[in-house]
């Protein structure tokens, strides 16, 4: 059985893997790191604050059935917001993490979008 501990904010001491965007996470990155035990042992969920507030904001955010399926999951309810739902979604942020979502929505459109509209 899976359990997951409560996520915690911390600061990367070095470089991590973004769970959701799959972009790295800084050195000094304040970001959300949750603890997961599962039979296969302990493993650590990282996520931008950015995109877990993404993730939170789709109604369907529970139904991934795994690690690949959150990433698709993510970037299909990414790429169906318009920038300025994203910019509400993502009120009060950093504005340089704000602008980093909007790029990785623009470069993925193509891929995940419903209906691409350059
Ligand atoms: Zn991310």
């Amino acid at each position: 059985m899976t359990h997951r501990f409560d996520p915690k904010t911390v600061k990367a001491r070095k470089d991590h893997r973004c769970d959701l965007c799959e972009e790295t996470i800084t050195i000094g990155q304040s970001h959300l790191a949750q603890k997961i035990v599962s039979e296969g042992g302990w493993f650590s969920w990282r996520a931008h604050h950015v995109c877990e507030t993404i993730r939170q904001s789709d109604p369907d955010h529970d139904l991934a059935e795994d690690a690949h399926d959150q990433v698709n999951m993510f970037y299909s309810f990414l790429c169906d917001q318009e920038p300025e739902q994203i910019r509400v979604i993502l009120r009060g942020k950093q504005s340089s993490e704000i602008d980093r979502l909007l790029n990785l929505r623009n470069r993925n459109l193509i891929h995940y979008g419903t209906d691409y509209n350059p």
